[in-house]
């Protein structure tokens, strides 16, 4: 352990954000990290506690609390103390394939469970291991580095999102022959087409993906397995297939009005910004815009965020975003002790630019969306929203959130993003392969495992346990290779 002290001795300081009014200029990354002396000293602060939860990755309270990944983060904490950049990188990359995405968009299950965040502020994991992996980068030492001896073994993965990247890049490792299939126009799955710019620029996964290329994996965008290229065909080819398709199916929100022209899905909104923005910084203007408009928000979670950061960049007129649920308390409630996971109201980067560019909090609760009207040309012109309260089912016993009667009100409103969340996997891609699904559509498998009821047909990630996060998918990855490479090998050193 590099400095005993280190807790007292430092204060917490982590990488500053821009100011509201310089970074909705554009789309651009907004945090400014610490010079490497002061990520250092930042190292210094891990106590290195008896019992370190912030590398745990188990439920406590019915939610993970630490790293999914087990990252080894004392270890690497106090190797930066040392000045042991090398080595730290070292063992990172031992837990993680890619800690340049987690470094960026994780809410850092581990710093909610560290010790030393339990009476005081946690250790900056998250920004430590930005330090890490960008020294790895700039330094060179974050290179391809291709298995020495091949198997002949040859494995097809579906989809390009973290989890199937992280399954490719431990087969690949392994000396399997993995090709990745990918329908759309580029490599990432949500990390390119749903998390947005500001969160990570996209310029972040391509420099990864290039590196994967170099050590032998092929990728094969706009391949739509199902429908461009059949299941039989695939099975014949490859010794084992992965579906790593993602949990895509958005949940609609089914009121009087819905077919008015100007609600459209969270994703499908991101998507066409990010999409826009990368190919021609957006001037072809094919975007969705919510330039000018009144725009209302449909999910008080962290897609909904996006989707108010992004419609600011826009030049929204306004943004409203509507939660369900009530308000979160401000800290946390007695009965969500640490370490668990901290359930207490987020501001994050979108709202707190609402509040800067509009003066108040986006976010309104306990309310939700009874109907949409349109003009007559059957453009959306308003919604009407009603108030809800808390109520317990008196059949199930189970608290649900029910209409208050008469108070409902009227909103104008000319642009709805729907994130109310999703419903699983889809279904041309599992009829496809004739994979079983649960009643949530998550491919079905037995606890434990990724095997599906399919002969050499494996899944994982959010096909597999829902929408979830980045960090999950990884885990979903290279535990999937694991079961991969045992089925084809008899054992397995993954
Ligand atoms: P995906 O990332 O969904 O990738 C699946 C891929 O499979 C897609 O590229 C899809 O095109 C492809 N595919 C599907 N079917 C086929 C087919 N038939 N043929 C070929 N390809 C196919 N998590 C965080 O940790 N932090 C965040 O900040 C965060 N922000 C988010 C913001 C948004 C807007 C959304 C929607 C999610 C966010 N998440 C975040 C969740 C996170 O992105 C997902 O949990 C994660 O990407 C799931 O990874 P995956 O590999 O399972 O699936």
């Amino acid at each position: 352990m590099g400095k005993p002290t280190g807790f007292m001795d430092y204060e917490r300081e982590d990488a500053e954000a821009l100011s509201v009014a310089e970074r909705i200029k554009n789309y651009d990354e907004f945090h400014t990290p610490l010079s490497k002396e002061e990520q250092q000293k930042q190292g210094a602060r891990c106590m290195e506690c008896g019992v370190p939860f912030c590398q745990s990755g188990m439920q406590v309270g019915g939610m993970i609390t630490g790293c999914p990944l087990n990252n080894l983060i004392p270890e690497w904490n106090d190797l930066i103390y040392q000045g042991c950049w090398e080595q730290a990188y070292n063992r990172l990359r031992l837990t993680n394939n890619f800690p340049e995405f987690t470094s960026r968009v994780c809410p850092a299950l581990c710093e909610k469970a560290c010790t030393c965040g339990a009476n005081g502020n946690a250790v900056t994991v998250r920004a430590n291991e930005y330090g890490i992996v960008e020294n790895a980068y700039e330094q060179g030492y974050a290179c391809a580095k291709p298995p020495k001896v091949r198997t002949g073994k040859k494995i097809a993965v579906i989809g390009s999102g973290p989890s199937g990247l992280a399954a490719a890049d431990q087969l690949n490792q392994r000396g399997h022959s993995v090709t990745v299939y990918e329908r759309s126009d580029r490599i990432g799955g949500l990390l390119m087409y749903g998390i947005p710019n500001m969160k990570l620029e996209k310029d972040v996964i391509e420099r990864r993906t290039e590196i994967m290329q170099e050590e032998g994996i092929e990728f094969l965008t706009e391949v739509n397995v199902g429908k461009d290229i059949k299941v039989s065909e695939l099975l014949s080819q490859y010794d084992r297939v992965v579906l790593a398709c993602g949990a895509s199916n958005p949940r609609d929100i089914k009121v009087k009005g819905r077919e008015s022209e100007g609600i459209y899905f969270a994703v499908d909104f991101l998507k066409s910004t990010t999409k826009s923005l990368l190919d021609t910084g957006l001037k072809e203007g094919s975007f969705i815009s919510a330039k000018g408009k009144n725009v209302m928000v449909i999910g008080g979670g962290d897609t909904g965020n996006d989707c108010v950061g992004t419609s600011i960049r826009h030049g929204a007129k306004s943004v409203l975003q509507l939660e369900m649920m009530p308000k979160l308390p401000d800290t946390r409630a007695e009965n969500n002790p640490w370490p668990e996971w901290p359930r207490v109201c987020k501001t994050d980067y979108g709202q707190e630019e609402a509040i800067g560019v509009f003066g108040s909090d986006p976010r309104v609760y306990q309310t939700t969306v009874k109907e949409f009207v349109a003009d007559e040309k059957g453009k959306l012109k308003s919604a009407v929203l009603v108030k809800l309260k808390p109520e317990k089912d008196k059949k199930t016993g189970r608290m649900m959130m029910k209409e208050i009667e008469g108070s409902e009100y009227s909103v104008d409103v000319e642009l709805v993003l729907i994130a109310a969340g999703f419903l699983g996997s889809e279904s041309y891609v599992t009829k496809a392969f004739g994979v079983e699904t649960d009643g949530r559509t998550n491919v079905s498998t037995t606890k434990d495992s990724h095997r599906t009821n399919v002969e050499n047909v494996f899944v994982c990630g959010d096909m597999h346990i829902g929408q979830s996060l980045v960090v999950r998918a990884i885990r979903e990855g290279r535990d999937v290779a694991r079961e991969v490479d045992e089925s084809l090998m008899g054992y397995t050193n993954l």
